[in-house]
């Protein structure tokens, strides 16, 4: 009885064995799971669910057939995947879920989300998003632009935004604790679970007296992983594990 979490797969043609991995994973650790939560940039970019090229399918066919065995499966846009839609959603029988979502973890409350709303120190990055992440300009973009023009476009975003990472400071890129604080305040829960800065880690802190968790998943670039999560024996807290596969 466990559910698990990935995300920052980063799925791309140019490196066919993370997802072949993936394809492994959901034959394998993935299969007995009460559910499975991909929390964002699931694919290195996605320009629309027209670009059905043979790599895109065969992910597609995959979740699919996992999806088929009737294991509830979810997904959150990244800032690289923000544009999956319904298409890509209903050929894969996977659900999408807003970023942030409070959800029920047997019976206790989680906040998850991408990860990028909580680099609050990065404020241009965030003006950036905020721009980029217009559903009425997707709808647009979508619309009139094609296929290879839509390509040109998210590479050049994809070269300005290594140039910016490579040029800033590591700590402005990291969640700022302040902003943990805030959303976990404002959903009410004591667990969060996110990635986006692939810093995999389980991070435990007390508020006034009171037991947080904090699970930051990593990139699959670095390291192929999961986080599981099952009820703790006491039947009460949540046990959470962060695992190389
Ligand atoms: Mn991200």
């Amino acid at each position: 009885m466990t559910t698990l979490f990935i995300s920052d797969l980063h799925l791309d043609e140019a490196f066919p064995e993370t997802a072949e991995h993936f394809l492994k994973f959901l034959e394998t650790e993935a299969k007995d799971a009460d559910a499975l939560y991909i929390l964002g940039d699931f694919f290195e970019i996605w320009i629309g669910d027209d670009d059905l090229t043979p790599f895109n399918r065969k992910i597609i066919t995959a979740l699919k057939a996992y999806t088929d065995l009737g294991i509830p499966t979810y997904i959150m846009h990244g800032n690289r995947d923000f544009l999956l839609g319904r298409r890509f959603l209903k050929a894969a029988g996977i659900k999408r879920i807003k970023d942030p979502v409070r959800i029920e973890l047997y019976d206790t409350p989680v906040l998850l989300m991408h990860g990028d709303l909580l680099c609050t120190k990065d404020a241009e990055y965030l003006a950036i998003r905020k721009k980029l992440r217009n559903p009425f300009r997707h709808f647009l973009f979508l619309l009139f632009r094609s296929l290879k023009q839509r390509k040109a476009f998210a590479k050049k975003l994809r070269i300005k935004s290594k140039e910016r990472y490579q040029t800033i400071d590591k700590t402005i890129t990291d969640v700022d604790q302040n902003a943990v604080n805030n959303y976990m305040a404002r959903f009410d829960v004591q667990y969060l679970i996110h990635g986006h800065t692939h810093r995999s880690k389980i991070h435990e802190f007390k508020i006034d007296g009171k037991n947080y968790v904090r699970c930051v998943l990593g990139s699959w670039h670095d390291q192929p992983n999961m986080l599981t999560c099952a009820q703790n024996k006491d039947g009460f807290r949540l046990a959470f594990t962060l695992m190389r596969i």
